[in-house]
């Protein structure tokens, strides 16, 4: 129809619903605690008057926060408005090949959008059958690059820093991009290898463990010529991202070591004490290193396959007010992803969870 055919057409990413009004949200990996009070104190600290100004496209008063965080140099920071931008980003940069774009069939489904819309090709690999990734896969076949969510999503499960030490190795005329959005919550960094291996980013988000999904901030480390180039796409396409109110509330947030670490050790407890409740309730899970543990259960009523139990579970806590996340994708339909909320929260999921099991 007319101007029909000129269209770019993708299938969108479809993020988790985000319902008003009072209920239990496990749904999207919040956190469950409001951000540090030095954001507060940051955000009233603004001048209004200075929001008609741009803001600083450099954006090196939080580059320069991150950097000293992480011990690295600012021209090896770049951030973006939320890690999902700064992935954008990475995909649009780097991946400019002919041979496909490597990334494992379940994982961060934001990727093969990424791809698809940037007209990039790709090739999912399969995780074995206990969810973990296959190395071998990723070591021996050609590709123009190379993305691992570790700890992976929506799975929980981490992968040894050595394992992605040897994909990186194994691939240096590709980009290795290591997506760290949950690895605060007790996994081991790919950041220390940055050193040595030029050819890895490593991707952070401000949204789960920093809990600012709302205000959009991430942000990627990596060697300082790699970094040149993700700026070059970025002033090429828009060169101001980040707002003034969103580059303020991150640098205080990256700036309160304390605070975040009160926050992420309350969720790992929790998270632990959740993994005994549905060991309980006989649902399997691989040992999450995250804030969500993606759980199975063999069905509890006659009859009742993984993922009829999965969908039905889903329905019967949404009518009671609690959100968790479900995918109607093959082998992932089995699973129900529940973030880790409030220990109050839980107690709420669990009674309901007991309920519908019956
Ligand atoms: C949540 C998430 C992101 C995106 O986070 P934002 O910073 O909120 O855009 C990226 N990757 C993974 C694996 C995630 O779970």
């Amino acid at each position: 129809m007319g101007y029909e055919d000129k269209v770019r057409r993708v299938i969108p990413y479809t993020p988790g619903e985000q319902p008003r009004g009072k209920v239990i949200k496990l749904n999207t990996n919040e956190c469950p605690y409001p951000p540090s009070p030095k954001v507060a104190e940051a955000i009233r600290n603004l001048k209004i008057s200075d929001l008609r100004k741009y803001p600083d496209p450099l954006c090196s008063a939080l580059n320069s926060a991150i950097a000293e965080h992480y011990g690295v140099n600012e021209d090896q920071v770049f951030t973006g408005v939320g890690s999902d931008d700064v992935l954008s980003m990475i995909f649009l940069t780097f991946f400019n090949g002919q041979d496909p774009v490597l990334f494992p069939n379940i994982t961060y489904s934001f990727y093969d959008v990424w791809a698809s819309v940037y007209g990039i090709p790709f090739r999912t690999i399969p995780l074995k059958d206990d969810l973990t990734l296959d190395p071998a896969e990723y070591m021996n076949s050609k590709n123009s690059g190379i993305v691992l969510a570790n700890p992976n999503a929506p799975t929980g499960i981490e992968e040894e820093l050595s394992v992605i030490r040897d994909i990186i190795e194994a691939n240096p005329d590709s980009m290795v991009v290591v997506d760290e959005a949950y690895i605060d919550f007790g996994g081991e960094t790919a950041i220390p290898l940055l050193k040595d291996h030029e050819n890895l980013i490593v991707v952070r988000t401000m949204s789960k463990s920093r809990a600012l999904a709302g205000i959009r901030a991430g942000y990627a480390l990596g060697g300082s010529r790699a970094i040149k180039f993700l700026n070059d796409v970025k002033y090429s396409v828009n060169s101001y991202t980040m707002n003034t109110v969103a580059l303020a509330a991150a640098k205080a947030a990256i700036e309160d070591e304390a605070y975040f670490r009160e926050i992420t050790e309350k969720v790992i407890r929790t998270r632990e004490e959740a993994k005994k409740e549905l060991k309980r309730l006989q649902f399997t899970f691989g040992d999450s290193k995250t804030n969500f543990v993606f759980a199975r259960h063999e069905g509890a009523r006659p009859g009742e396959s993984a993922s009829d139990f999965a969908a039905r579970v889903f329905e019967g806590l949404k009518e009671r007010g609690i959100f968790v996340r479900y995918f109607n994708k093959p082998i992932v339909n089995e699973y129900l992803r529940i973030t880790i909320g409030t220990d109050e929260e839980m107690k709420e999921l669990f009674k309901a969870l007991e309920e519908l099991i019956g």
